[in-house]
């Protein structure tokens, strides 16, 4: 059975009073919930007082992007090495925001996931289709076509590590979601494609969340899904209430 995930990715929200206050209300009331991992992603600003105010409970985080880079003259960028030494255990990488606004491609997505292998933090990779692509049928094509660059040559040993969030782009704060019969045939692509990259052990290990439009009202059915490992919730997230909600889902 694989531990599934449920993550909150905060985008451009929250400052750090305001992040401090979301977990006031958050912790207490997921406290004691061990059956998954509880995980949030806030903006870098907010990123150290999080990870201070969670420290020794059974919530984790880490930030949304970050350079594939140790260091270097990159303005406006966040290296691998500065998260951990923060204490950050997870990072986001390639959400579609990051591909569609600031030039993320998943060549550069490959470099950050070594980049993260090598100081510890893990992974979690963004993946999934625009509108267009599905309605001309070459969703497939698509997920295949963006788990190839991003994972060709990576070394199976790590990647226990990784996780991934089909989220297809139609449905990231549309107010659509997936139907379960669309999540659970897009993820039964993504791990047979793992299968066929990495062996048995590593697709049977690695969790493949599901993201776009998850409400308080959707959540449980999609975790009850099969092949759906967890939850990555962007709008939903911002609200302790409505988080817990969907984290108490899953019992
Ligand atoms: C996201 O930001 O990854 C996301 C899925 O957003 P939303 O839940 O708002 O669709």
């Amino acid at each position: 059975m694989r531990t599934k995930i449920i993550a909150g990715n905060w985008k451009m929200y929250k400052t750090p009073a305001e992040s401090l206050a979301f977990l006031d209300a958050y912790l207490p009331a997921v406290a004691g919930h061990t059956a998954d991992e509880l995980l949030l992603f806030p903006s870098d600003t907010s990123l150290s007082a999080v990870l201070k105010k969670i420290e020794g409970t059974n919530v984790h985080a880490g930030a949304q992007t970050m350079h594939w880079a140790k260091e270097g003259a990159y303005t406006g960028q966040t290296s691998a090495t500065m998260l951990k030494a923060i204490g950050a255990t997870h990072v986001l990488l390639g959400h579609s925001e990051q591909r569609a606004y600031q030039n993320e491609t998943y060549e550069s997505v490959h470099l950050k996931i070594k980049a993260a292998f090598e100081v510890g933090l893990k992974p979690m990779v963004c993946v999934g289709e625009l509108l267009d692509e599905r309605q001309a049928g070459v969703t497939k094509d698509t997920l295949l076509s963006q788990l190839g660059a991003a994972f060709t040559g990576l070394s199976a040993e790590n990647l226990g590590d990784l996780s991934i969030a089909y989220e297809p782009v139609w449905a990231i704060g549309t107010g659509l979601t997936a139907s379960p019969e669309q999540a659970n045939e897009a993820h039964g692509i993504i791990r047979n494609e793992l299968r066929v990259m990495f062996g048995d052990a590593v697709a049977d290990s690695m969790r493949i969340l599901y993201g776009g439009s998850v409400k308080p009202n959707n959540s449980a059915t999609l975790l009850a899904l099969p092949e759906v490992d967890g939850l990555l919730i962007g709008g939903a997230s911002l609200d302790p209430k409505s988080l817990a909600t969907i984290v108490a889902s899953r019992l």
